[in-house]
């Protein structure tokens, strides 16, 4: 059966500044249900395209100047990040961003604040979450300060869960963890993607690791799609093994 898209981006082009052009024209989809890998060496442009898609860009004086961004063939593009996230997409920054002098259990609670369906709804919420993630559970009381960087990163996604999207586009959650702690949470994110049908775009420099757990990659170079694929197919193409998996 053929998959609808559930996110369409079509051909953008990101200014900076008004001057710095930083996306040359990127397309790409994700479908209903898939993990949508988004690679390239630091600076590519991943963390530009997904701040297009969550419209997060203006506060970087950045803007689309072209292409389309759909979600389930609506335009998006003028959406707020808060309405954004009241349609089912939410991002995960890089680097984390949970509040530090809060404990994880208010972290989580404040991923809560587009929803309108009452507190039991939001506790069952919490609830799925920490059955996800049961090391949040134990730490719930902790000030995310002194939780460790792992603990970090399932909270700022465990945050995003709390308003049950639909995709979640995800920033680098490799970053500065340790690989078994990396596998820890992309196997997290594999079981919500199976058991809770929610779609990911995912922005990685680890490309073996993310291309392990993706359905479909792209591969962004310069503000530019170069190559896409299917996770496996990109894992055995000879080009990417040189340049992105370190076989060459
Ligand atoms: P990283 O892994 O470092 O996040 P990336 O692939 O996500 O890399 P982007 O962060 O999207 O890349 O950056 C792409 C280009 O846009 C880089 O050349 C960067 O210097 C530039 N850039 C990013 N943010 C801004 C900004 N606010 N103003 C001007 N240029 C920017």
């Amino acid at each position: 059966a053929d998959k609808k898209p559930l996110l369409d981006v079509n051909g953008i082009e990101v200014i900076y500044n008004q001057v710095i052009l930083v996306l040359k024209g990127v397309s790409l989809r994700v479908d209903e249900g898939a993990i949508v890998a988004l690679l390239g060496a630091n600076g590519a442009g991943k963390t530009t395209t997904l701040r297009a898609v969550s419209n997060l860009l203006r506060g970087e004086r950045g803007e689309v100047t072209k292409g389309a961004i759909t979600l389930r063939e609506q335009r998006i593009e003028a959406l707020s990040p808060a309405a954004l996230v009241q349609r089912g997409v939410v991002q995960v920054m890089e680097g984390r961003h949970c509040f530090a002098h809060l404990s994880i259990e208010e972290n989580l609670l404040t991923g809560a604040y587009t929803r309108t369906d009452g507190k039991a709804a939001i506790a069952r919420t919490l609830e799925k979450v920490y059955d996800y993630f049961p090391r949040l559970k134990t730490r719930r009381h902790s000030q995310a300060a002194y939780t460790s960087g792992g603990e970090q990163q399932m909270c700022a996604i465990g945050r995003a869960l709390m308003s049950e999207p639909r995709m979640v586009l995800l920033d680098e959650p490799s970053m500065g963890l340790a690989p078994q702690i990396v596998e820890e949470v992309f196997s997290i994110v594999r079981d919500l993607n199976r058991r809770e049908g929610v779609s990911f775009l995912l922005a990685e420099q680890n490309t073996h690791m993310a291309l392990t757990y993706a359905d479909h990659g792209y591969i962004l170079e310069n503000g530019r799609v170069v190559m896409d694929g299917p996770a496996a197919a990109l894992r055995e193409n000879e080009d990417v093994k040189e340049f992105y998996l370190g076989m060459g």
